[in-house]
């Protein structure tokens, strides 16, 4: 991997408002990264008000979106991408936005897959799954029920990249 540009951005495609820190933690947690993080465009307007948190606790956010596709102003070298994997995510529109980031890599952006249902063969223990558990809780309140009963949310993530 080259070294990243400072002007790059770390562009985090989350389908759904929570994908981001389920799929995503460390590089959110990542001091280094410049986040620019892209949700879904029919996400409803409830959900929408959900992730304004998120950026209240992370300084490294530049800015939230709700997109049906990547726009083209984030489209070049630079820029590193993670999407859902197409190959081992299971909820449809997971897969949908994974298609679009094999693609994008079958085009040579850099592009990383993450999952969010923890069965792709890629997953590794987070350091800090307190903090990660922490995160969920304070930012999506509503959604609980899903770590809570299951820890495999904040205990683990993983990324894989494609080599064609
Ligand atoms: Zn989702």
């Amino acid at each position: 991997m080259s070294e990243k540009n400072s002007l790059a951005n770390t562009i985090i495609v989350a389908p759904h408002p929570d994908d981001e820190i389920i799929g995503c933690f460390e590089q959110l947690r990542n001091p280094f990264n410049s986040l620019v993080l892209i949700y879904s465009g029919d996400t409803d307007a409830d959900r929408r008000e959900t992730v304004l948190e998120l950026k209240k606790q992370l300084d490294q956010i530049k800015i939230q979106l709700f997109q049906n596709s990547i726009p083209p102003t984030f489209l070049n070298n630079e820029n590193v991408f993670f999407f859902p994997d197409p190959i081992y995510e299971t909820h449809p529109k997971h897969r949908e936005w994974g298609n679009m980031g094999e693609s994008m890599a079958r085009q040579g952006f850099k592009v990383n897959f993450y999952n969010t249902n923890m069965t792709a063969p890629y997953i590794h223990e987070v350091n800090n799954p307190e903090d990660k558990k922490y995160l969920l809780d304070k930012v999506y309140p509503d959604q609980k029920s899903l770590w809570e009963f299951d820890h495999k949310y904040f205990l683990f993530e993983g990324y894989c990249r494609w080599i064609f």
